[in-house]
């Protein structure tokens, strides 16, 4: 039997051994054991992704108006390098949440954030969060300064087609992401877009989502009226 080279340098304490074709009841069995392994490790992946992505769903919520306040209201004013390894890790499950978009019309499952080929995309590595938290921040600063949207391929298809009954098709765009930046930028911008109750501080000049007649922040309501009592000032809170 030809010996099988491995071209990179095999790494400290794996074999050097080159694989064996397994050819016995017992080498077959075995081999059949290791796929399985493979294979549940995989499922549990993929089952921790998803259960990941549901808790971060309920976290940043599931309607725009929600979505676009935890955006505004806490999203945009954390800096992640001032965020512990902890927190950064909930952040990257949120962000996972944001750019799946919302539930499609019609559709009961949501649609996780996959690339071309059904994979889920991978995280921006740490170095690259802030350059990602940057971007987005821009996009709620849109009224203010016009942000760039990345390019992405875009397709009109449906998920199901009926072959009988009523028929009705329901069309879908389908954005092809290159990676989870491309996505949470399309999916942020769509999200601010859709939010009728967006309103601008007149005080900070940043976005908020109005509950009933709001009319600023709260924080900064109240600044305004302390600056227009100066008593209240010099006491000094
Ligand atoms: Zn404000």
């Amino acid at each position: 039997m030809k010996k099988i080279r491995t071209k990179t340098k095999p790494a400290k304490g794996q074999s050097t051994k080159a694989p064996d074709i397994p050819t016995t009841a017992r080498q077959v069995a075995a081999f059949a054991d290791d796929v399985r392994r493979h294979r549940d490790v995989a499922v549990a992946d993929d089952a921790r992704y998803r259960r990941d992505v549901a808790l971060a769903r309920e976290r940043i919520g599931t309607t725009i108006d929600d979505r676009c306040r935890w955006l505004l209201d806490d999203f945009a004013v954390r800096d992640p390098d001032a965020l512990s390894t902890g927190e950064r890790a909930v952040l990257r499950d949120n962000l996972h949440a944001l750019a799946e978009g919302m539930k499609p019309r019609g559709i009961p499952e949501w649609a996780f954030p996959i690339d071309a080929t059904g994979c889920s995309l991978p995280d921006p590595p740490d170095a690259d969060l802030r350059g990602v938290w940057e971007r987005a921040v821009a996009l709620t600063r849109a009224h203010v300064q016009p942000a760039d949207l990345p390019g992405v391929p875009e397709e009109l298809w449906t998920r199901w087609r009926p072959t009988s009954g009523k028929r009705s098709i329901r069309l879908e765009r389908h954005r092809d992401w290159p990676d989870l930046t491309t996505a949470l930028l399309h999916q942020v911008a769509d999200l601010l877009a859709a939010c009728e109750r967006l309103r601008e501080c007149p005080e900070c000049h940043r976005l908020f989502v109005a509950r009933r007649r709001q009319e600023r922040h709260p924080k900064c309501a109240r600044q305004a009226r302390d600056s227009r009592r100066p008593s209240r000032q010099k006491k000094g809170a």
